[in-house]
């Protein structure tokens, strides 16, 4: 029996094992959902990249 709880992801809906970030991007993409998403945790790896890849891009064109 393992305790790992499979969870939803809030934006494309798939289920995810939450694990600890292993790259820059999901450490970047899990630091802005917490301060301004405010949705930590509900996301996938590659949602969480997705997101760190966009947020990335607005920060450099503003
Ligand atoms: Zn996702």
């Amino acid at each position: 029996m393992r305790c790992e709880e499979n969870k939803i992801c809030g934006v494309c809906g798939r289920e995810f094992t939450p694990a600890t970030p292993c790259t820059l991007l999901e450490e970047a993409g899990e630091w802005l959902s917490a301060e301004f998403w405010e949705d930590a945790g509900r996301l996938c790896p590659p949602c969480l990249e997705n997101r760190a890849r966009l947020a990335l891009m607005y920060i450099i064109d503003r």
